[in-house]
Order: C-alpha cells, then sequence, then structure tokens
C-alpha cells in the first residue's frame, strides 16, 4: 500500500523545514511541492492536492511569523491540518447504541467486497460481544445468499435469507423484523450490487433503505478503482444517506489515495478498512495510518494506541531495575507493530547511528527481525534471566548454540547482548532512583543530582543526533517528566517516543 509510503515521504519533506537554516519562500515552496508530489503519487485526487496547496500557503504569512523554531512548527501544522481534512470530513462516524437493534444497510457496486465486509464487521462486534447477526437481501447475483450463509455459519454469526424469495426488499423486511423481535443488537443488510452505477441498482437499494430504514448505510468501496471513486461514491450518496465508507482490498496494488476522495465526496468518515480476504483482515480506520503517521504528532499517537502488554509487570521490573532479554524481545514487537519508521528506530537508545546511517527503512525492520529471531533461540532461563548477557558470558557455548539455532555469526549475538547491557544499565538506573516510579511529578520524587546523573546516562545512552532532535538536555528532561507522569513506566518515554 503506496499510502504507507505516503507518511514517510511527507515527514521528510516536513522534515526539510527543520534542516534549512532559514524559512523563506523558496523553502516553504518546495516542501509543499514535495508533499503534493507525495499525494499525487498516492492516487488523491489531483483537485483535493491543490486545494491542500492553496490552503496551507494561504494560512502561511511569512512576514508576520516569528522567525525560527516556531515557524516551522507553524507551517508543518497548516501541513499536518490540511493533510487531517483529506480523511476526517469533519462529522463525527456513527457509533451503535447498546442494549438497541441498531440497523446497518451496506451498498456498493458488484465485487466492491460488500458481502465480505457485512460479515467481517458482523464478526468484529459479534467479538466484542455484540448480539449480531447477517441479513442477505441480494437477489441478484447467483449464490449471494450461500456466500453469505457460508461466513456467517463459518464464524458462527445467525443469518436470515431466502432461495426462493426473489424481492429483497421482502428479504430485508422480514429479517429485519425477526432479529429485532429477537432483541440483536447489530443487525446487518446485505445488498446486491450491479457492474456499473445503474438505475435499477439505485432504485433497489432506496426502496430496500426506505422498508428497513437502516440507522447506519455504510458505502463499500474497492480502493482499486482509484480515480473513479469520487464519481462513484458522489452517485451513491445522491440517491441514499451514506453516513459512513468502508474501503476494500486496501493489501493489493491499490495507491489507496483515491480512496481518500469518497471522504469528501460523502462527507462520510472512513470507519473500517478492508486488508484482505479474510475475516479479520479489518481493521477501525484510523486518521493515523494514512496521513498521521507522517506526522511526528501522530507516531506519539501510535505508540499510545499501542496495547503494551504485561505493562503492569513491566513497570514492576523497571521499579527494580529489571529488564530482561525477553522484556527487549517485547519492546521490539511493539516496534515492529508501528511498522517501519527510520524515527522511531533512531529514538531507541544505541540503535540511533546504526539505523539512522543505514538510513532505509527496511533494512532496519530486517535487522529488527534479525535480532528477533536470534532471541527466538534463545531459552526461557536466557531470556528470563535477571541479567541474561552475565549468562552468557560465563557460558560462551550458549552464544555459539544461539548463533547456530538462529543462523548468524556469534558476533551477531555478542552485538546483541551488548545493545541488551546499555538498555539493561539504564533501567538499573532509573530503578535504583527511589520514588522515580511513583507517580506524580518527577522533579518532586527525585533531587537534582540524581537527576542531573540520570539525564546523563540518558544522553550517553544517545545517538547525538537524536539528542539534538529531542532538543539536548532540556528536551531530554522534559521528555523525562512526562516518562514519569504520563504513561510511566512503558518504554515508549525511555525510547523518548514522548517528545519526538
Ligand atoms: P460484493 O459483490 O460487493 O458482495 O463483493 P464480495 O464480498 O463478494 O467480494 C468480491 C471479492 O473481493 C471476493 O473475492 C472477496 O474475497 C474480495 N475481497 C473483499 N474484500 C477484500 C479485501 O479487503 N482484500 C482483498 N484482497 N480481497 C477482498
Ligand atoms: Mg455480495
Amino acid at each position: 500500500m503506496v499510502l504507507a509510503d505516503l507518511g514517510r515521504k511527507i515527514t521528510s519533506a516536513l522534515r526539510s523545514l527543520s534542516n534549512a537554516t532559514i524559512i523563506n519562500e523558496e523553502v516553504l515552496n518546495a516542501m509543499l511541492k514535495e508533499v503534493c508530489a507525495a499525494l499525487l503519487e498516492a492516487d488523491v485526487n489531483i483537485k483535493l492536492v491543490k486545494q491542500l496547496r492553496e490552503n496551507v500557503k494561504s494560512a502561511i504569512d511569512l512576514e508576520e511569523m516569528a522567525s525560527g523554531l516556531n515557524k516551522r512548527r507553524m507551517i508543518q501544522h497548516a501541513v499536518f491540518k490540511e493533510l487531517v481534512k483529506l480523511v476526517d470530513p469533519g462529522v463525527k462516524a456513527w457509533t451503535p447504541t447498546k442494549g438497541k437493534n441498531n440497523v446497518i444497510m451496506f451498498v456498493g457496486l458488484q465485487g466492491s467486497g460488500k458481502t465480505t465486509t457485512c460479515s467481517k464487521l458482523a464478526y468484529y462486534y459479534q467479538r466484542k460481544g455484540w448480539k449480531t447477526c447477517l441479513i442477505c437481501a441480494d437477489t441478484f447475483r447467483a449464490g449471494a445468499f450461500d456466500q453469505l450463509k457460508q461466513n456467517a455459519t463459518k464464524a458462527r454469526i445467525p443469518f436470515y435469507g431466502s432461495y426462493t424469495e426473489m424481492d429483497p426488499v421482502v428479504i430485508a423486511s422480514e429479517g429485519v423484523e425477526k432479529f429485532k423481535g429477537e432483541n440483536f443488537e447489530i443487525i446487518i443488510v446485505d445488498t446486491s450490487g450491479r457492474h456499473k452505477q445503474e438505475d435499477s441498482l439505485f432504485e433497489e437499494m432506496l426502496q430496500v433503505s426506505n422498508a428497513v430504514q437502516p440507522d447506519n448505510i455504510v458505502y463499500v468501496m474497492d480502493a482499486s478503482i482509484g480515480q473513479a471513486c469520487e464519481s462513484q461514491a458522489k452517485a451513491f450518496k445522491d440517491k441514499v444517506d451514506v453516513a459512513s465508507v468502508i474501503v476494500t482490498k486496501l493489501d493489493g496494488h491499490a495507491k489507496g489515495g483515491g480512496a481518500l476522495s469518497a471522504v469528501a465526496a460523502t462527507r462520510s468518515p472512513i470507519i473500517f478498512i478492508g486488508t484482505g480476504e479474510h475475516i479479520d483482515d479489518f481493521e477501525p480506520f484510523k486518521t493515523q495510518p494514512f496521513i498521521r503517521m507522517g506526522d511526528i504528532e501522530g507516531l506519539i499517537d501510535r505508540v499510545n494506541e499501542l496495547k503494551l502488554d504485561d505493562n503492569e509487570e513491566l513497570i514492576d521490573k523497571l521499579k527494580h531495575g529489571q529488564f530482561t532479554l525477553r522484556d527487549m524481545y517485547e519492546q521490539f514487537q511493539n516496534i515492529m507493530k508501528m511498522g517501519p519508521f527510520g524515527q522511531i528506530m533512531g529514538m531507541i537508545p544505541g540503535f540511533g547511528t546504526d539505523f539512522m546511517s543505514k538510513g532505509n527503512e527496511q533494512e532496519s525492520m530486517s535487522r529488527l527481525k534479525k535480532l528477533m529471531t536470534i532471541m527466538d533461540s534463545m531459552n526461557d532461563q536466557e531470556l528470563d534471566s535477571k541479567d541474561g548477557a552475565k549468562l552468557f558470558s560465563k557460558q560462551p557455548n550458549r552464544i555459539q548454540r544461539v548463533a547456530r539455532g538462529s543462523g548468524v555469526a556469534t558476533r551477531d549475538v555478542q552485538e546483541l547482548l551488548t545493545q541488551y547491557t546499555k538498555f539493561a544499565q539504564m533501567v538499573k538506573k532509573m530503578g535504583g532512583i527511589k520514588g522515580l516510579f511513583k507517580g506524580g511529578d518527577m522533579s518532586k520524587n527525585v533531587n537534582p543530582s540524581q537527576m542531573a546523573k540520570l539525564n546523563q546516562q540518558m544522553a550517553k545512552m544517545m545517538d547525538p543526533r537524536v539528542l539534538h532532535h529531542m532538543g539536548g538536555m532540556a528536551g531530554l528532561q522534559s521528555m523525562m517528566r512526562q516518562f514519569q507522569q504520563g504513561a510511566a513506566g512503558n518504554m515508549k518515554g525511555m525510547m523518548g517516543f514522548n517528545n519526538m
């Protein structure tokens, strides 16, 4: 999906501001050109791109702006705001009400992924504990009922349909009535499509809609249709009251950017995206993965979104200055979940220079994977030891065994252990400071000399460029404070995510 790339390109464009010594018209234009090129490459509608450019330009008055960092921030903010507009129609997404019948009707062209997506959505809600069912009101496509039946059966979702009734309005009404009577909370109505936007389709859609009075009409759109999205989405919106969009097939070759015009065309938010044929290839759409990913703030959100499993346990260990190889492994897993971001890699103490100088994110990820593969060959004793590195240095044959098991050189295993030792040392230092993890303002819990020592330690661990990026020692200090106050304990603070 090229959209993932988009975030990276936009970040890089925005970074160009930070690298420029002075910010003038020329620098601004060059940056905007880069942003727009990235958007167009991702297939975002040209009209939207033009609009974005104009809006940013008119929001910025270089003459009037204060100089320096502030100027950069304000420009970056303006760009970011416009990017968010691309995916955010400014209306709140519809959400179902617990304990009530929520009727959701799906519309879209044939092959866009309606039936598949109906099942995905039903499955999604069912897993969250909603009483969920499916209705097949597609009598146009041969085998439509069988397809839905099969999906529903597999996922154990109650369903309704008919092999003999040819009127979709009758089936939809009967089904909705039946399930309402049985107090179903999520009632999903699948409808038929046509290959193109035909009057007969729209007529049928309207009739079904009038009959079942849906609480939410979901327009399903195949991402691969690219620029055709806009007119298609408009056509549907003109007929029925589309309130949400689901974009499918984002796992394929689609660049994805075209799909964003559906947001503007329908003035409806994208609520989910489909990323494969399986029932759980489905995720709530957050603006982050599309656009905010490219923004520094977005990275923080993304980190915050991650459910750091066993967080409590980790905090407790950190309090006692403990950090095992398994803890490191789990932190790497979290990073992998966030996707390939050079910036994030660069933030990890000690990894910075390595990853940044290589510059290639894919390489960074494969490197991380390699480290995890190495750790996969470690046994529980090694992973859970309070001082894993010591275990290896005492019994070097462990290193050989792990190297053999993971197909790497012993030097690679040693490097990993060095990295781990650096991490663990820092944790030890932090854990050793009484009250550090007590909550509240760290500066109250920790005396200035301890604080200074801690900062020095942190600074030593970090790539100088990363430190610089974080605003030097002052930035580091404020990061430490945030680490303490906010999501205290999870590694993101330590890794410097809080202040990116
Ligand atoms: P409908 O005609 O709108 O009901 O579309 P279907 O649900 O029958 O889907 C059409 C085809 O697209 C099927 O082969 C699905 O497996 C496939 N499909 C649906 N959603 C996705 C998706 O997110 N990714 C991929 N790769 N295929 C999908
Ligand atoms: Mg279908």
